[in-house]
């Protein structure tokens, strides 16, 4: 009874009689002042126990620890002030408004209100002594507060100022900051007054190395910071207790993922040892030598697919980089070992390029390539299907159709999936599931072109080994990339000219910001239309996703065989286009599109050995970061190095982009701001597993609740 006897003093509790259980865990609805109602809003918030309380924190913080003289008030300050009322009147003109003059010893100053009552303009008599808060701005008979937040002070000896910075918390509808302050208060001296309720998971050793507070002085400092704390550094954001949290946060995701790479080494996988002779003869089938940085990556799966647990690597290398013909080595130990081999691509450009790729690599082998997508229908893939079933095709490759009902491999060991970040978590999961049976399951081999910073990977892809191709084929000539005014359009359209006569060809890519893909391609036709009538002496052809699969396919390879000069498309182009005589592109209002996606889309330049062009049309006027962006494009050839620029200038968050940051949700973490913790975050993650294993779960639930812990991928 004690227990409660202790915090009773400071808050009726009405419950809390029991001894053992953790206050934390128990429903906010159990604090004073917290009815039905206000616990719905509050679970809009997220907040639903008292603990997501203590960790909702402040948006901002007021400062109502000192007066400010009127006289000394500059516009744009937010200032408690103190003073008497000089006169009151109603201002009819133009929107009726309260007006109230206030002065002390040192000015005066107006305050406006345009809702108000009868007993507010009663209370306000000249000579009533007022405390007011509120930003001060200009206004008409110089300087103002609107709706300040203002108290009339009877007696001014019972007048205090807060000793502490006010939170001013997030909110929701219908739920007001003191209901709200009240609240937190209770949960703060919950954790105070037992301790060890809120545990800290984060041992001495690494709290001591960053100068990390404890917990409970983390969370106390950000809710009621004393007047040691700078106020700056809270409000920017770089106090060391509002970075430990941030930091904690990190470490969990973090942990999290590794938590699931240690699991999935209790799988078995089949073991492919590997046949000499079969290496041999494709590596010498192949119509050039491989890459040193290939050979590594080759070398770091051979290792892999040889161990009895599953492999799970992503390669990340650059556009045309040579990835394809990797993951290809690896489908040849697999088969070679008796194994079937899946290969999943975003999109069905791509998966027919990889289609006619493993068709000529594995000519000269007994095996059965595949193809499978959305399209197909009645017997060709009855057809597909029953190979595979029966393990007559050794691989089988094409979109996301291949996890779908009715696709059942013989024998699967490996699973290759490109571009992997298009893909949704639950596309690949389903994909394992069908090669996986008696705690055996399928090798995996991801790859992406969009190259993230190294400090970025350890947060995100910690589940995974990671393998880089940093080098490109020999004999690769830089893209040249200019950026050009919309204005300057006719030039660019002569340039086209130009270029077609030497015998060349050319991509116009249109962008849209809208997610629509309609309106995309009606921009996409629309262009296409202007660009044939400008250019008579242009085979001009157009390409979007609306089309039919034949259709594109017909466009594809009239493209590939030359019969036309200037493909007009859309973004889908943006991967799985080979066409190496094509070797200018124009990008119409690249600023849309995110670096990584240009640098993409740009990739389908420069394919072959002879010059090639890349011109940004941009519509002016740019955004200073654009102009940069643009910049960075024009100045870089190299995926990793335009991507760290663009992490520099535009913050992790949105070098991510929300459709690679998957699932990772931050509550109090904010990768643009806390940048700097993510360097620390692999290390501190290695000495946790080794000094605090026991505190991986807990810490992982309270960051990631136990429901939205990464599934494994
Ligand atoms: P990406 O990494 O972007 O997927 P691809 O695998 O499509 O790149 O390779 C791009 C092009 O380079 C393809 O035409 C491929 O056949 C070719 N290629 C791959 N490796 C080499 C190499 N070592 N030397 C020359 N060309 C190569
Ligand atoms: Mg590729």
């Amino acid at each position: 009874m004690s227990e409660a006897a202790g915090i009773s003093g400071f808050l009726t509790l009405k419950i809390f009689s029991l001894h053992s259980v953790n206050y934390l865990n128990q429903s906010v609805a159990k604090l004073t002042g917290i009815g039905a109602q206000t616990a719905n809003r509050l679970e809009k918030l997220g907040i639903r126990v008292i603990q997501d309380l203590v960790f909702h924190l402040p948006l901002r913080y007021e400062d109502r620890t000192r007066v400010h003289p009127i006289g000394s008030l500059m516009a744009g300050m937010t200032a408690l002030i103190c003073g008497r009322v000089e006169f009151i009147d109603i201002l009819p003109r133009g929107r009726k408004s309260l007006i109230c003059r206030i002065s002390d010893d040192t000015g005066f100053i107006s305050l406006k209100f345009f809702h108000f009552s009868a007993s507010q303009h009663n209370a306000l008599k000249p000579g009533t002594l007022i405390s007011c808060f509120a930003e001060v701005r200009y206004g008409f008979a110089g300087l103002e507060m609107v709706h300040p937040d203002y108290q009339v002070i009877s007696n001014p000896d019972d007048f205090v100022t807060e000793t502490r910075l006010t939170p001013v918390y997030p909110l929701t509808e219908g739920l007001s900051q003191t209901t709200l302050r009240k609240a937190v208060r209770q949960a703060l001296s919950l954790c105070n007054s037992e301790p060890g309720t809120l545990v800290d998971w984060i041992p001495e050793s690494i709290l001591k190395q960053y100068h990390y507070p404890s917990l409970t002085e983390a969370i106390q400092t950000l809710h009621a910071p004393d007047e040691s704390v700078s106020t700056e550094a809270l409000q920017n954001g770089s106090v060391p207790a509002l970075k430990r949290l941030a930091f904690e946060e990190l470490l969990a995701h973090h942990l999290s993922l590794r938590k699931t790479r240690n699991r999935a080494k209790v799988w078995q996988a089949p073991a492919f040892t590997g046949d000499k002779a079969a290496a041999e003869q494709f590596l010498r089938s192949l119509p050039f030598k491989l890459t040193r940085a290939q050979h590594r990556v080759i070398a770091e799966i051979e290792v892999d697919c040889s161990q009895q647990h599953p492999m799970m690597r992503l390669i990340q290398g650059d556009v045309g980089s040579g990835k394809t013909v990797v993951s290809a080595y690896a489908a040849l130990l697999a088969l070679t070992a008796g194994y079937q081999v899946a290969v999943m691509a975003p999109t069905e450009l791509l998966a027919e390029q990889h289609k006619r790729n493993f068709d000529a690599w594995f000519e000269g082998f007994q095996t059965q390539v595949v193809f499978l997508t959305g399209q197909q229908k009645g017997n060709a893939r009855k057809a597909v299907l029953q190979d595979l079933e029966e393990g007559s095709a050794g691989i089988i490759i094409g979109t996301h159709a291949l996890f779908q009902e009715g696709v059942n491999f013989h024998r699967l060991g490996l699973i290759i999936i490109d571009e992997q970040h298009r893909f949704g978590v639950h596309q690949r999961l389903a994909l394992r599931e069908k090669g996986q049976q008696a705690g055996i399951r399928p090798h995996q081999l991801v790859m992406t072109a969009t190259p993230i910073p190294r400090t970025l990977a350890m947060l995100q892809y910690s589940d995974l080994d990671i393998s880089i191709i940093d080098e490109l084929p020999p004999g690769r000539k830089p893209i040249v990339t200019s950026v050009i005014p919309a204005e300057r359009r006719a030039e660019v359209i002569d340039r086209i000219n130009n270029w077609v006569a030497k015998k060349r060809q050319v991509y116009w890519v249109c962008t849209l910001i809208e997610e629509s893909e309609i309106l995309q391609c009606e921009a996409a036709e629309k262009t296409a239309e202007i660009l044939t009538q400008a250019l008579p002496d242009v085979r001009v052809a157009l390409i979007h996703g609306r089309l039919k699969s034949t259709e594109k396919d017909a466009v594809m390879q009239a493209f590939k065989n030359r019969q036309i000069d200037l493909l007009v498309a859309t973004t889908v182009i943006e991967v799985g286009v080979d066409v190496p005589n094509a070797g200018l592109m124009i990008i119409e209002n690249p600023e849309r599109l995110g670096l990584s996606q240009l640098h993409q889309l740009r990739g389908r330049v420069g394919r072959g050995d002879s010059e090639s062009y890349c011109l940004l049309i941009y519509q002016a006027p740019l955004s200073d970061t654009a102009r940069q962006r643009l910049g960075i494009l024009r100045d870089s050839n190299d995926g990793f190095v335009i991507a760290e620029k663009d992490l520099q200038l535009r913050g992790p968050g949105e070098v991510m982009g929300t459709r690679q940051t998957g699932q990772m949700h931050f509550r109090i973490a904010d990768l643009a701001r806390d940048a700097d913790l993510l360097e620390h975050i692999q290390q501190t993650g290695d000495q946790f597993f080794i000094e605090s294993p026991d505190a991986v779960e807990p810490l992982c639930d309270r960051w990631l609740g136990a429901s939205t812990e990464y599934s494994e991928v």
